[in-house]
């Protein structure tokens, strides 16, 4: 266990250190910006939906290393993916963070997003994970209102 902790910390410190599609899209049809006041982590991400495909995700803004990494390892997964799929991970992932300590995590859909099952044993944290994700969820359902975790 000690191991994976370590692995699930160096993809973090990773990802927070080189984010992925970190910037804006010019192309961009979607843009949102998600709030989380409890930690100040404050970012937009941006979405080129074509059809019903997520064609391009990106994100910017600054935060902690776990909402980072958790933008960074979001916009990875979802680039390509269906914007159903999208939703359905978001769902799958919200449900890892908030499960019980010791629940059981589906690694198998969720790939290298299951390093953030660690937050479930800092409740404070999970908002911090979960930014990302609540940004992009009310992108693609085009809510226009601000996106807090409060
Ligand atoms: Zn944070």
């Amino acid at each position: 266990m000690t191991e994976l902790r370590e692995l699930y910390q160096q993809i973090i410190l990773d990802h927070n250190k080189n984010p992925r599609n970190f910037g804006k899209i010019d192309a961009a049809n979607r843009v949102r910006e998600g709030y989380n006041p409890l930690c100040g982590d404050h970012l937009h991400v941006y979405l080129h939906v074509a059809g019903d495909t997520i064609a391009d995700i990106s994100f910017e803004g600054s935060g902690c290393a776990i909402s980072k990494a958790s933008a960074s390892l979001m916009t990875a997964a979802l680039k390509g993916k269906p914007v159903p799929e999208a939703v359905a991970m978001f769902e799958k992932f919200q449900e890892m963070v908030t499960a019980e300590v010791d629940a059981p995590v589906d690694d198998q859909s969720l790939g290298k997003m299951a390093v953030f099952a660690g937050v479930r044993e800092f409740p404070m944290r999970v908002k911090c994970a979960t930014l990302a994700w609540h940004t992009m969820k009310a992108a693609v359902d085009e809510d226009q209102a601000p996106v807090s975790t409060e």
